[in-house]
């Protein structure tokens, strides 16, 4: 993990940072909040931010329990929630938020709630959160993320104050990049490109040689794909989703670890259901970040392929996958490429509606695939 105050990790957002920073101090920190941003803003990042500073004793130093604790999502009044429902979140979700809500902080400070894809709070869960979103008890915090401010209801909107997030500028994110993990300029581009521009997921990449080999491992498929019969292509899917699983073996240890720990100090009558229930959604939160992680490289891969084709070699990305690209790239035509980044689209959309992700996979190649087999 970075070291340093929680804010220096928003850097790229600086005046936000500034702002939410301010807040805190002033103790004028608003009941809801709606951080509105396109994919790689970085609004995530920001609410885990904000979350630090809030739980955390120093402001958010980045360097105690509470901030590790809030950074790996496992602090207990921070709750992470993402629609449940096929596409939307399920009223049930809604009002076991408002419960949770009620509960009072474990830390004798405040309760944060992150909800992920606020545009996706239908109108029954989104009255079941009403009240919640409009009645401050001081307690609770509510963070709402969504990518476009026009989806969210406006019962919801009117209730928040609404931060909106620009994209970052690459330059700076690479810059960013390089300083803090020491990878080079062409590795923290490739690395950004993975991650969709989001400069902790990407620094997340660089700094796991697991994940990395996980990006190695799609590259290397979607090179072979063309030549794979069908047989081929699912034990390819099968070892994509190894990959992709390989980096949260660590965690999975440490939750063992953690259960373990729990039954020794209570006793084993005691129930370790709640943990273990909260570590299993850490754990499907994680396996989606990886296989997203693995997905953006293969999107950038496809693009790259439609820059080189153009004649525009200095927009690719993965300087490491050059050969390859380059193979494919004067074959396919810009409609094959928008077809291939359809599929991968849609592996991304499978998984978020809890499709398995060795399914998603298989579709995905089966569709890339065609589009390799017949660049036109
Ligand atoms: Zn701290």
């Amino acid at each position: 993990m970075t070291r340093g105050c929680v804010w220096d990790r928003v850097a790229l957002q600086r005046p936000i940072a500034e702002r939410l920073k301010a807040a805190v101090a002033n103790g004028k920190v608003a009941h809801a909040y709606l951080f509105v941003g396109a994919p790689g803003s970085g609004t995530l990042q920001m609410a885990q931010a904000l979350a630090c500073a809030l739980l955390c004793d120093d402001g958010g130093c980045g360097a105690c329990a509470a901030c590790a604790q809030v950074w790996s999502w496992t602090h207990p009044d921070l709750v992470r929630v993402q629609p449940e429902g096929t596409a939307s979140y399920l009223a049930e979700q809604a009002r076991e938020i408002v419960r949770e809500a009620s509960l009072a902080p474990v830390s004798g400070r405040v309760r944060v709630f992150v909800l992920e894809d606020a545009d996706r709070l239908g109108h029954s869960a989104a009255n079941t959160l009403l009240k919640t979103l409009e009645e401050p008890t001081g307690r609770v915090v509510l963070i709402l993320l969504a990518r476009s401010y026009e989806a969210v209801l406006p019962t919801i909107v009117s209730r928040c104050q609404v931060v909106r997030f620009a994209p970052a500028p690459e330059p700076e994110a690479i810059a960013l990049l390089v300083e803090r993990t020491g990878a080079t300029r062409e590795q923290a581009r490739a690395a950004l490109a993975a991650s969709g521009g989001v400069l902790a997921r990407a620094e997340a990449l660089l700094r796991s040689p697991s994940a990395l080999a996980a990006r190695t491992l799609v590259f290397d498929t979607l090179k072979r794909l063309p030549y794979l019969d069908a047989y081929d292509v699912l034990l390819a899917a099968r070892d994509l989703l190894a990959a992709v699983r390989a980096p949260l073996e660590d965690l999975k240890a440490a939750q063992a670890a953690e259960v373990a720990e729990r039954q020794e100090f209570l006793g084993k009558q005691v129930s370790t259901k709640p943990l273990e229930e909260r570590h299993k959604r850490e754990l499907t939160a994680r396996e989606r970040e990886s296989i997203s992680t693995v997905l953006g490289a293969a999107s950038s891969w496809i693009r790259d392929a439609l820059v080189v084709g153009a004649g525009r070699e200095d927009l690719a990305a993965n300087a490491d996958a050059a050969d390859a690209i380059e193979e494919i790239a004067y074959a396919m035509s810009p409609a094959a490429a928008v077809r291939a980044l359809e599929a991968i689209e849609a592996a991304r959309q499978r998984v978020s509606y809890n499709v398995s992700p060795q399914l998603a996979i298989e579709a995905m190649l089966f569709d890339l695939q065609e589009v390799l087999k017949c660049p036109r």
